[in-house]
């Protein structure tokens, strides 16, 4: 029996309720392929400066480097907004993911049949729709120097070194060979020179995945591209700041932000989150959407441990929940045979695996 340790980082907001969905399902599947998960808690965001005036306590980053992968759950919320901006859950978050060295971030963008009508596109351009987003994560613009700014000047600068190309480039390289073997790399080389050199650095790196289907396109297009024809894409890799825009972009092709799971992964350990914040407005409530929590333990299982029967195991369950009508209160407009809290979902998902 593998056993493997999970540090769980519920957060503020809705983190809690839905962190311990995913913990109901993955304890589903841990009876049924054989496998144990321990827990180790740990604070960020605003419940950790409220508790210890740090809102990522250098305790939450040892238990996380001692674990074999991160469940998080989301942090902030208006109650931490006006504290200086060191203090505030946002800044943790991004210290976190430096600390981690987590520099991948894997989004997949996945339009469930069940809920083609709950995008905003027409049902015949998103059905089917199924990519990954492989965005740089520690570098570019969002980390550049020099930055800075004055009165009537404000500038950043958008860095990348050969290094941080490369290694991006084999992790898209490398899911697209277990997927449909085509990678859109993102750039801006007609007018960047950072963009020139990421874009040959990203076709060097080409000539080991001899299978893989290679092109470029233009940030500017790929945004256009995404929304007339998403079908197109199955691997889009992409700098930090291009990524962070596309991939918002491809998340609204699926209907609903509490649905997309995400993996930002290092070379020492894996960081697996939904997409979405804290959602303050609905927190306490037990409405919120826990798929996506649940399909980003889903990546845990597949991405860190290995485990892709379990994973898909997972990923079928989710798929029978929708395909049987079960909606949380986000989607309810949509097909929805019944309505349940987010407690019910988690528990409906967690028995389809157990079955
Ligand atoms: P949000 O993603 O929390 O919420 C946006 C909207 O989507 C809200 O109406 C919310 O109710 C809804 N929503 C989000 N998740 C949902 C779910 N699982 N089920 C149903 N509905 C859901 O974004 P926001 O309102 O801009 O930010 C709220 C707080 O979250 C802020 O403090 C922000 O800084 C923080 N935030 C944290 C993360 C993170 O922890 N990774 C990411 C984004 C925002």
């Amino acid at each position: 029996m593998k056993s493997y340790k999970i540090a769980l980082i519920k957060g503020d907001g809705i983190g809690p309720e839905i962190i311990d969905e995913a913990v109901k399902v993955l304890d589903a599947v841990a009876s049924c392929c054989e496998l144990t998960f321990s827990y180790e808690e740990a604070l960020m965001g605003g419940c950790a400066y409220d508790f210890s005036g740090d809102p990522l306590p250098q305790e939450t980053i040892n238990i996380s480097l001692n674990s074999d992968a991160v469940l998080f759950g989301a942090i902030g919320g208006t109650k931490w907004d006006n504290l200086p901006r060191e203090k505030r859950p946002e800044s943790g978050l991004l210290r976190f993911r430096k600390e981690l060295g987590v520099y991948a971030n894997l989004r997949p963008a996945v339009v469930y049949d069940e809920l083609v009508n709950a995008s905003s596109l027409k049902p015949n351009i998103v059905k089917g729709v199924d990519l990954m987003v492989v965005r740089e994560l520690i570098g570019g613009i969002y980390f550049g120097e020099p930055k800075g700014r004055t009165q009537d000047k404000g500038w950043n600068t958008m860095v990348y070194t050969r290094d941080e190309i490369v290694r991006i480039a084999h992790q898209a390289f490398k899911i697209a060979m277990t997927r449909s073997k085509k990678v859109c790399s993102i750039d801006k080389a007609n007018v960047l020179d950072v963009s020139q050199l990421w874009r040959d650095v990203v076709t060097e790196i080409a000539e080991q995945y001899p299978e893989v289907e290679l092109s470029h396109m233009y940030v500017d297009n790929a945004a256009m591209q995404l929304i007339r024809d998403p079908k197109q894409f199955d691997v889009m890799l992409t700098g930090n700041i291009f990524g962070d825009i596309l991939s918002d972009e491809a998340s609204m092709l699926s209907g609903s932000i509490g649905l997309l799971p995400s993996a930002s992964i290092g070379a020492k350990i894996g960081v697996y989150e939904p997409i979405h914040g804290s959602a303050p407005d609905i927190a306490g409530q037990g409405i919120a959407n826990p798929i996506a929590t649940i399909a980003s333990a889903s990546m845990m299982l597949r991405y860190a441990f290995g485990e892709i029967i379990a994973a898909n195991k997972i990923d079928d369950a989710i798929k029978r929940a929708l395909s049987e009508g079960y909606r949380t209160q986000d989607l309810a407009q949509f097909d929805a045979k019944e309505v349940c809290s987010t407690s019910e979902m988690g528990s409906i998902i967690a028995n389809y695996i157990a079955r």
